[in-house]
C-alpha cells in the first residue's frame, strides 16, 4: 500500500510516498508529483523508513509515564491519569500564581493543526502569551526582517525562481547539506544556464561555497557591512533602480546617506575579504536581469539577525529585483513547519494569521474568532527569556512538545538548572531518549512521522497534506489530540467557557477554523480545503475564496502590506559581535549542520547508516591553529568557552580561515559526554526578533593528553543497547556513544581517560562486558593487568558479534568492519592472544562513507580517482552520487582535488 505525505526534516518540504502494509512502514520514495522535489529525496528523507527498525522502536515512548517527585522513578500511568494530573497541576498554578505562571515551549516540527490548538489553549483558554517555539532559534530574525522591510512575514518567492535567476546569492546557508534537494535544483538550473552566477557568503568554504563562482568568506558577524557596501556599489555604479525606489519604497534617503560610508575598502577591512570581490558581487547582482537571494541560519542566528535580513532585502528593493520571476529575498526555513507555526501565530509575540499581539484590534479580532473575552496584551516570554523565567522560579508548570531545549538552547548549563528546578515539566515526545526527557515529570507519547494527519507549510509558502500510513505504536497519540484532551480537562477546572473552545473531531475541523482566521489577511487561504489539497496537490498561500490555485510570487505590483503600501528601507549599521575574542578565548566558534543528521539526532541518530558520513563528534580547526597548539589530526582536544567546555576529536580543515573553528550542532548528551556545543553558545538575543546568537562564541582549544582509551562494539539486533549504555557516558573523562553499520546496527562506545587517571579496573571492564553482552562463556578474552591491556571478542555463528578493547585500540577499524559487514575471523585468535600484535592487514580502513545510497567510502573514491578515473567514470563504476545526489558536491570537490 502507498500513502502520500511529506518529509519531516528540513523546510524544503519534499513530498514522499510511504510504502507500508497498514501496520508497518516498509519503504519510502520521493513523490514525483510534489512540486517541492519532483520525486527527489536526500539521504535523510530517503532513509525515513529505517526509522521503524527495532533499534528505533526500542527508544519510542509508548505509554504515559509520571513521577511523583523529582527523585522518584517514572511509572507507567493511563492517559486519563496522566492528563488529569497535568490539568490539576496547571489549574492550581494558574489559580495560585496567575496565567503567566504556566508556559508552553513547542516546535516547528509540529503540524499546523497541532500548533493551532496549542496557541489557542495558551492565549485563548488560559490567557497567557507564554507560548514560544524552537522556531525562535531558527526563523524569528527572518520574520522580523520581512516585517521591518516588506510589512509582512511572507517569503515572496518560489523554488521555481531558481530556474529563472541570472544571479543567485546564497548567504549563511550550506544549502548543499542543509537543503540538499533544493541544491539539486540549483545544480540543474546552472547546468541549463551556465551563465548564471552563484555568489556564496559564508565564513566557511562549505560544499555550497565550493560550487560558487565567487565565495566571500566573511568574518563572523560582518554581514551587514558587506550588504551595505554592495548597496554602496550599486548606487555608485548606477545599478540601482531609482524609479522603483521612488514608486514603491520609503526611507531610502536615510539608508543612502548611511551606506555612503560603506566603501568596498572599508567593508573589505571589516569583513576580511577583498574589496574587488565585493564590487564584483554587487555588479553581478545589479547587472543580472533577475537576482535571487537564499539565506538561512548564518543570517538569522545572530544578535543582529533582524538587521542582517533587512540588509540583504535592501539590495532587492534598491534594484527592484522583487516580485518578478527569478527575483526576491528568499529565506529558507530550517524546520518542516516553521512556516505553519508562524501562520497560526504560535510565538509569544504573534497572533493567528500573522496578526500582531501589540495591536488591540488584532487581539479583539482573534478573541471574537475564538469566542473568548479577550487575548492578553502582555507579550509572552520568548525562548531564551522563557527558560530564564523558569530559572527565576516564575514558571510553575512548563509543557514542552516535540523539541529538545536541553540540547538546542544556548548556555545549556543554565537551561539544565532551570529544568531541574521547574516544579512541573511535561514533555510530549516521540522519543524516550532525549536530553530533555530526563527532566520531565510527565512523559506523554506522541505519534511520529507516518502516523499523523494534518498540514505543513514549506519555505515557499506551499501547504501540503500530511497523511498517516500506519497507526502510532503503543498508546502514542497525535499531538493535536493530546492538546485537545488536556484542554477539555482544563476547561472544566477553569470553568470559564464551559466545554466549548475545542470542539474538534479531527484535524480537518481545526484546519477549517484556522482557515477562517486567515480570511482578509496576507496569508488568506479562504479558498483552500483538505479536498482541494487532495484534488490539486500542495498549494502556495494566499489562495483566496474563489481561487483554484495558490500564489507563486508576491508583490508583483509593487504594493506592500505596510500602512503606506510601500516597502521600507531601514538603517542597518555594522555591529560588533556580542562576544569578542580575547587573549584567553582567541578563537571563533561557529556551529552548523552535518549532511546526514537532523537537529538533536533523536530520529536520524538511531539510523546507523546516517552515522557513516561523520562517525564521531569533532571540532574542525585550521591546520595552523592546530600546529600552534601541538595538536594533530584525530587528537582529543578540550574546547573551552566562557560558559562551558567540551572534549572533542580535532579534525584539520582547510575550509576554515585561521582562528575559526566549527562544531556541528547535532551531538548532544545522548551521543557524547557533556551537553553538546550549546554548552558554549551565548544566551544573547537580537533585540527585535529575540533569536539567540547561536553562530558565534569566543573559545580556546587545548590538547587533551590521553592516559588510556577503551572501545566497546556490539551488534544490536534487538535494539535497546544504545539506551542501556547511555549511563556509561558519565563514567569517563570523555566518551562517545555512536552507531555504525549499514544492514546491521553496531553500537560503539569509545571512552578516554586523561593522563594520570586510573585505568578501568577489571571489575569495571567486567561490568561493561556484561552491559554490552560481551560476557558469554564462549567469549575469547585476553587480559594483561601489568600493561592494563584487555581484549575480548565474541563470535556468534561464524561472525564477529562484538569486541571490547582497553588500551590496545589499533584494531578498532578492522574489528568494527568485521562486526558490521562480516568476514573471516581466522586471524582473530592470533591477534587477540598476542598483547601487542599488529592487527591483520585487512586493507586500508574504509573511513567515512561519502555515498550513503551505494555505500561508497572516501578511501575507495580516492583510490579510484588516484587510479585515473574521472568523475563520470567513477560514477559509472561505483554508482556513487547517482541516486539522491546528496554526495555530489563532495564528489566534485574530491575529483577537482
Ligand atoms: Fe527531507 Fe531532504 Fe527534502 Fe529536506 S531536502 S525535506 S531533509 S528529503
Amino acid at each position: 500500500m502507498e500513502t502520500r505525505s511529506t518529509c519531516p526534516y528540513c523546510g524544503v518540504g519534499c513530498g514522499v510516498i510511504i510504502e507500508h502494509d497498514a501496520t508497518q512502514i516498509t519503504g519510502v520514495r520521493g513523490d514525483p508529483d510534489h512540486p517541492a522535489n519532483f520525486g527527489r529525496l536526500c539521504t535523510k528523507g530517503g532513509t525515513l523508513h529505517l526509522g521503524m527498525t527495532p533499534q528505533v522502536m526500542a527508544q519510542r515512548l509508548m505509554h504515559p509515564q509520571l513521577r511523583s517527585d523529582k527523585t522518584a522513578a517514572r511509572k507507567r500511568v493511563s492517559w486519563d491519569a496522566a492528563l488529569d494530573h497535568a490539568a490539576e497541576k496547571f489549574a492550581r498554578a494558574i489559580s495560585e500564581h496567575g496565567p503567566d505562571s504556566v508556559a508552553f515551549y513547542i516546535s516547528g516540527q509540529l503540524l499546523t493543526e497541532d500548533y493551532y490548538v496549542f496557541n489557542k489553549l495558551a492565549k485563548g483558554l488560559i490567557g497567557t502569551n507564554n507560548v514560544d517555539t524552537n522556531s525562535r532559534l531558527c526563523m524569528s530574525s527572518a520574520v522580523a526582517g520581512y516585517k521591518a522591510t516588506l510589512g509582512a512575514d511572507a517569503p515572496p518567492c518560489s523554488y521555481e525562481d531558481i530556474d529563472h535567476a541570472d544571479c543567485l546569492l546564497i548567504a549563511g546557508s550550506n544549502t548543499a547539506w542543509a537543503h540538499p534537494v533544493l541544491f539539486r535544483r540549483i545544480e540543474d538550473a546552472r547546468a541549463a544556464r551556465p551563465e548564471m552566477k552563484l555568489i556564496v557568503v559564508d565564513p566557511r568554504r562549505t560544499d555550497t561555497a565550493e560550487a560558487a563562482d565567487l565565495h566571500l568568506a566573511i568574518l563572523p558577524g560582518t554581514d551587514i557591512a558587506l550588504y551595505n557596501a554592495m548597496l554602496h556599489v550599486l548606487l555608485w555604479e548606477d545599478l540601482a533602480d531609482l524609479d522603483y525606489v521612488r514608486a514603491h519604497t520609503e526611507g531610502f534617503d536615510a539608508l543612502k546617506a548611511l551606506v555612503r560610508d560603506y566603501t568596498p575598502a572599508l567593508a573589505a577591512d571589516i569583513c576580511g575579504v577583498k574589496a574587488e570581490d565585493i564590487v564584483t558581487a554587487a555588479r553581478w547582482f545589479g547587472q543580472a536581469p533577475a537576482a535571487l537571494s537564499l539565506y538561512c541560519q548564518g543570517l538569522n542566528q545572530s544578535s543582529h539577525g533582524t538587521d542582517n535580513n533587512a540588509a540583504i532585502i535592501h539590495l532587492h528593493l534598491a534594484t527592484g529585483k522583487i516580485g518578478k520571476p527569478g527575483c526576491g529575498p528568499f529565506s529558507l526555513t530550517g524546520q518542516p513547519n516553521a512556516m505553519g507555526g508562524r501562520e497560526v501565530g504560535g510565538l509569544a509575540n504573534l497572533l493567528s494569521a500573522h496578526r500582531d499581539l501589540a495591536n488591540p484590534e488584532h487581539r479583539a479580532e482573534v478573541a471574537r474568532l475564538w469566542g473568548v473575552a479577550d487575548v492578553p496584551a502582555k507579550p509572552g516570554f520568548t525562548a531564551v527569556e522563557l527558560f530564564e523565567a523558569v530559572h527565576r522560579g516564575e514558571i510553575k508548570a512548563l509543557w514542552i512538545a516535540c523539541t529538545n531545549p536541553a540540547q538546542s538552547l544556548p548556555d545549556l548549563t543554565r537551561v539544565h538548572e532551570a529544568l531541574a528546578k521547574c516544579p512541573f515539566v511535561v514533555l510530549q515526545e516521540v522519543s524516550a531518549d532525549t536530553d530533555t526527557a530526563a527532566h520531565a515529570d510527565l512523559l506523554l507519547p506522541a505519534a511520529g512521522w507516518g502516523e499523523k494527519e494534518g498540514t505543513v507549510t514549506n519555505s515557499e509558502r506551499r501547504i501540503s497534506r500530511v497523511h498517516a500510513a500506519v497507526p502510532a505504536p503503543g498508546e502514542a497519540r497525535a499531538d493535536w489530540r493530546i492538546v485537545v484532551d488536556f484542554a477539555h480537562r482544563l476547561e472544566s477546572r477553569l470553568s470559564q467557557y464551559g466545554d466549548t473552545l475545542f470542539p474538534y473531531a479531527n484535524t480537518e475541523d481545526i484546519f477549517n477554523e484556522h482557515r477562517a482566521t486567515t480570511v482578509g489577511r496576507d496569508l488568506d487561504i479562504g479558498g483552500l480545503s483538505y479536498a482541494l489539497l487532495e484534488q490539486s496537490g500542495p498549494q502556495q498561500w494566499p489562495l483566496r475564496a474563489g481561487a483554484v490555485f495558490g500564489t507563486p510570487r508576491l508583490y508583483a505590483g509593487g504594493v506592500f502590506p505596510t500602512a503606506s503600501g510601500r516597502a521600507r528601507f531601514t538603517s542597518t549599521q555594522h555591529q560588533p559581535l556580542a562576544e569578542a575574542t580575547d587573549p584567553r578565548h582567541p578563537l571563533h566558534l561557529n556551529t552548523g549542520r552535518l549532511r546526514d543528521q537532523w537537529h538533536g539526532m533523536s530520529r536520524t541518530g538511531v539510523v546507523s547508516r546516517l552515522h557513516a558520513h561523520a562517525p564521531e563528534p569533532a571540532i574542525e580547526m585550521h591546520p595552523r591553529d592546530m600546529e600552534r597548539r601541538g595538536i594533530v589530526d584525530g587528537d582529543l582536544v578540550r574546547l573551552k568557552g566562557k560558559r562551558g567546555s567540551l572534549l572533542l576529536r580535532a579534525a584539520a580543515s582547510n575550509t576554515l580561515r585561521p582562528a575559526q573553528t566549527y562544531v556541528p550542532m547535532h551531538w548532544g548528551g545522548q551521543f557524547m559526554s557533556g551537553l553538546g556545543v550549546n554548552a558554549l553558545t551565548l544566551p544573547v538575543t537580537d533585540p527585535v526578533s529575540r533569536q539567540p546568537e547561536l553562530k558565534h562564541a569566543a573559545v580556546q582549544v587545548e590538547k587533551f593528553t590521553v592516559g588510556w582509551q577503551l572501545v566497546a562494539m556490539r551488534r544490536d539486533d534487538e535494539g535497546g543497547l544504545h539506551a542501556a549504555l547511555h549511563p556509561w557516558l558519565a563514567r569517563f573523562d570523555h566518551a562517545t556513544l555512536t552507531l555504525a553499520g549499514r544492514d546491521s546496527t553496531v553500537v560503539v562506545l569509545r571512552a578516554w581517560g586523561g593522563e594520570g587517571s586510573p585505568v578501568p579496573s577489571p571489575d569495571m571492564l567486567a561490568e561493561l562486558a556484561a552491559a554490552t553482552g560481551l560476557d558469554a562463556p564462549h567469549m575469547l578474552a585476553f587480559n594483561d593487568t601489568r600493561c592494563g591491556i584487555a581484549k575480548r571478542a565474541l563470535i556468534e555463528g561464524d561472525r564477529l558479534a562484538g569486541a571490547l578493547l582497553c588500551n590496545e585500540t589499533r584494531a578498532t577499524d578492522w574489528l568494527l568492519d568485521l562486526i558490521a559487514r562480516g568476514g573471516s575471523t581466522a586471524d582473530l585468535r592470533k591477534w587477540l592472544f598476542a598483547p601487542l600484535a599488529t592487527p591483520p592487514a585487512a586493507g586500508p580502513a574504509r573511513g567515512r562513507i561519502v555515498c550513503n545510497c551505494f555505500d561508497v567510502s572516501e578511501s575507495e573514491i580516492r583510490a579510484e580517482l588516484a587510479a585515473g578515473l574521472d568523475l563520470a567514470a567513477l560514477q559509472e563504476k561505483r554508482k556513487c552520487g547517482s541516486n539522491c545526489g546528496s554526495c555530489l558536491p563532495e564528489l566534485r570537490r574530491m575529483a577537482a582535488q
